[in-house]
């Protein structure tokens, strides 16, 4: 019996060579379609099954798949928007910290993110990246 068991984890193994495995992607799949799966328990949210199956399936695809190239690009595609995601979250965070106190705003030449006191008037402000000058009221 324990032979038995040996057997099938060697087998599953074997299977499993060359094979991707789970990455972000497919755990955040995974739990997303979980979550889906049970909302879709109650009568009203019926409808989402469909796309949790289809997400599930997908995860279970991606995971048994051998083609690495393509699920290592998906990968960084989800951790590109992922970290997008998490750096927009920071930033509204911080805004909202300090909105007594600065002024949040983008600069029109390079885009970046630049913070100035509150209530000065109006300012010119350099921005430390691309070097342009702004006139911001405060
Ligand atoms: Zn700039």
């Amino acid at each position: 019996m324990k032979r038995f068991f040996q057997n099938i984890g060697y087998r599953f193994s074997q299977w499993m060579q060359g094979r991707y495995g789970t990455d972000e992607l497919s755990r955040f799949m995974t739990i997303a379609g979980t979550v889906l799966l049970v909302l879709s328990f109650f009568r009203k949210l019926s409808f989402l099954w469909f796309p949790a199956m289809a997400i599930l399936i997908l995860s279970l695809f991606r995971v048994y798949s051998k083609n690495m190239d393509k699920r290592l690009a998906e990968r960084n595609w989800y951790l590109g928007i992922r970290s997008k995601a998490a750096s927009y979250i920071m930033l509204f965070k911080k805004k909202w910290k300090d909105r007594k106190t600065h002024v949040y705003f983008k600069c029109p030449g390079c885009g970046k993110i630049l913070r100035v006191p509150r209530g000065k008037g109006t300012l010119k402000v350099r921005c430390p990246q691309c070097g342009r000058e702004i006139i911001k009221k405060t």
